[in-house]
């Protein structure tokens, strides 16, 4: 298209690429989602019908962004892990947060329905926000995601503890929260298991882990991870070759395995021992 007079406005915008070879992380997170759980009469602590919802609409961002390499959801939020090699959009941030955002908000209203039939939305819409971090280690993207995974442990016992005050302890809210100020988690679950008969162990672990997305794959046994390759072992042309064909199609094979969600620890080695191709 011909110029036009009025084109030199286009310098005004931002770059905003992200670092090549960094991981990155979108976390998107619910709008005000404090009410807009008492709208809906979401059940407390956990509703499951939200958190089923949530998970509906992470996966179908997985299934529409193959870029995305594994996804965690607690609460109204949801990080979703770019591969450090991801190139899509040029790594422009702004675009990667709102195709991921938006993405998944279309999906949360699409699904809404099934999963609350007798509750039709109604506006105010929900709505999330987003943001992208990066993470230049494997170690620093694995303590991102302990991080979210600790906050879930913290606030669901919490959560747990509070609502067992309220509902069946006969409190109010502001007695509760008074009684739990500044309590440690060993006497949150002393609380639980003395006036209430709640083992907080045996709490479901969709609560107590959270949610985790991935295109699940062959299960690596423990102990028989495969030592990185050696960079300096020279291989021939040909070999390599044929390392970089084996790359494609296990790269095929990996893009086409189902996409599940598991409610697992990610803090421990064993998860990502077991599934190397997830960080690799
Ligand atoms: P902000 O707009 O700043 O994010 P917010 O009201 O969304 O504010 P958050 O800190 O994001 O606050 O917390 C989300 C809140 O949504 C939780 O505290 C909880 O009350 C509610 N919530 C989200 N999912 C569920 C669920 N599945 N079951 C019960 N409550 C939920
Ligand atoms: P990108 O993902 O890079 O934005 P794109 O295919 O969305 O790619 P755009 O430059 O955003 O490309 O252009 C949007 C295109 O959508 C238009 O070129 C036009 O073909 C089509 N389009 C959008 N709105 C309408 C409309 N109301 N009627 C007909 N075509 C439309
Ligand atoms: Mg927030
Ligand atoms: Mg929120
Ligand atoms: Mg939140
Ligand atoms: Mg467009
Ligand atoms: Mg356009």
């Amino acid at each position: 298209m011909a110029n036009s007079k009025y084109e030199y406005v286009r310098a005004f915008e931002q770059a905003d690429i992200l670092l090549p070879n960094t991981w990155v992380v979108v976390r998107i997170d619910g709008r005000g989602f404090h009410k807009f759980s008492d709208k809906y009469a979401f059940e407390k602590p956990n509703d499951r019908r939200g958190i089923d919802l949530m998970n509906a609409a992470a996966k179908a961002v997985l299934k529409e962004l193959p870029d995305v390499v594994i996804a965690y959801g607690i609460s109204d939020e949801y990080s979703f892990v770019l591969h450090k090699s991801c190139t899509l959009f040029e790594r422009r941030s702004s675009k990667l947060v709102t195709t991921i955002v938006s993405t998944f908000t279309s999906y949360y209203v699409h699904f809404w329905a099934q999963y609350f039939p007798d509750l039709p939305l109604s506006p105010p819409l929900p709505s999330f926000d987003g943001r992208a971090v990066q993470y230049p280690s494997v170690r620093n993207l694995r303590d991102y995601l302990s991080w979210r995974q600790v906050d879930c442990h913290i606030n669901n016992l919490y959560n747990t503890t509070f609502w067992a005050l309220v509902q069946q302890g006969g409190m109010d809210t502001k007695t509760a929260e008074k009684e739990l100020a500044g309590s440690l988690a060993s006497e949150k679950n002393e609380i639980l298991f003395s006036r209430f008969k709640i083992n907080y162990n045996n709490e479901p672990d969709m609560y107590k882990k959270g949610s985790v997305v991935f295109r699940d794959y062959e299960l690596v046994e423990p102990g028989s991870a495969q030592p990185p390759a050696d960079e300096d072992g020279a291989k021939t042309a040909e070999e390599l070759e044929i390392s970089k064909t084996q790359v494609e199609k296990d790269k095929k094979r990996r893009a086409k395995a189902p996409i599940t969600i598991h409610h697992l620890d990610i803090i421990k080695d064993e998860f990502w021992e077991r599934r190397p191709w997830l960080l690799s």
